[in-house]
């Protein structure tokens, strides 16, 4: 999709709802950036990938983090420590882990997923997950690990569903990972503090460069012995580098920083929704807005179209159906919103 020289002059987007990944960083993150001192973290040298690895594991109240190159790696990594060939991760059919990391647990671990199927709000029911866990019987991959996600979809699981599912993987004697790449978006909507929501994950993935704003990165924590072979398996697949302070101080800003303001992202999609909910013909309900997603369904065949029409504006959006997620970020506010909603109000007119 090319918008260059259709937005602004600089090629940057009038407004791009593709996904919370587009943020840009900051001034101040960036001079945070500038002045960070740095070293080799390779040598565990530098001090700015240090601070926030230690920032984050206090945060998150695990016993150590590991600074990871992306969400994807975080996962892998998490899942390559604690599972060997012939062992399986149970998940949700729909989860990141399962349909969008290109199997990489399989590919390079020998690991199998048993996806189950979810609740509404994509959690997990105690029940699938007793179900779903193989017997001691030599027929059977060996269940290992029990992977949650949220929020999924913009959907909030509470603390009371996350700890029942967690607590039913851990009673089978499995591990629990918890997929957090958007969790703060949870943590906020909730009203909870992070180290509540994964007090009963043995380890957690949180992505920095979503709606958190950094350009790059992702946190792994957990109890410190996994922390150490995640550290091993970061260098095996090619994560291990070098002066990366300059990016961990954009991540230990967006912690410090960014969190809290995720409320403004919610508050904005809740808006959009029932701005798009006006306008005839559009399939959004705002009710079921609860983090920075909304769902759209746009007439049937118009999806494309209009994606094309507005990539034209300057407009971004992934509109490669008529089923459409859009996704609300500190880079865009109420006012390129609303020029988004009438430009979509004055399509279908
Ligand atoms: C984005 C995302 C990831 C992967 O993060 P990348 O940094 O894009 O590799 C993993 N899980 C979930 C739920 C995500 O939304």
């Amino acid at each position: 999709m090319s918008y260059v020289g259709a937005g602004k002059s600089d090629g940057v987007p009038v407004v791009d709802l593709r996904s919370d990944t587009v943020t840009r960083p900051c001034d101040a993150m960036r001079a945070a950036m500038a002045s960070a001192p740095v070293g080799d973290d390779v040598y565990f040298d530098d001090p700015s990938v240090n601070a926030l690895q230690d920032y984050a594991a206090d945060l998150l109240g695990k016993e150590a983090a590991l600074f990871m190159t992306s969400g994807t790696q975080s996962n892998l990594v998490a899942m390559l420590a604690q599972c060997q060939r012939g062992e399986e991760v149970l998940c949700g059919a729909e989860y990141h882990v399962f349909i969008d990391e290109a199997g990489g647990a399989s590919v390079l671990g020998g690991v199998m997923f048993a996806p189950m199927p979810m609740t509404a709000n994509g959690g997990l029911d105690p029940d699938v997950i007793s179900r779903t866990v193989k017997p001691d019987d030599e027929h059977c991959p060996i269940s290992r690990m029990l992977t949650l996600e949220n929020s999924w979809h913009g959907q909030v699981q509470t603390l009371a569903e996350i700890n029942a599912a967690a607590q039913c993987g851990k009673a089978h004697g499995l591990v629990v990972h918890l997929d957090g790449a958007r969790m703060m978006n949870a943590v906020v909507k909730l009203g909870v503090t992070p180290a509540q929501m994964v007090a009963e994950a043995d380890t957690v993935s949180v992505c920095l460069s979503k709606g958190l704003g950094a350009p790059v990165g992702t946190i792994l924590a957990g109890p410190k012995s996994v922390i150490k072979r995640a550290h091993r398996i970061r260098k095996l697949v090619g994560g291990g580098m070098r002066q990366a302070g300059i990016l961990a101080a954009a991540g230990l800003f967006a912690l410090q920083n960014n969190i809290d303001r995720l409320a403004e992202d919610h508050e904005n999609a809740l808006r959009l929704s029932e701005r798009l909910a006006d306008i005839p013909g559009l399939g959004v309900d705002p009710a079921a807005v609860q983090t920075n997603m909304v769902f759209v369904d746009f007439p049937e065949g118009s999806g494309i179209p209009l994606g094309k029409h507005l990539a034209k504006k300057g407009m971004l959006i992934v509109a490669g159906s008529d089923h459409v997620r859009l996704v609300t970020h500190r880079d865009c506010g109420i006012d390129q919103l609303d020029q988004l909603v009438a430009e979509i109000a004055a399509f279908y007119a």
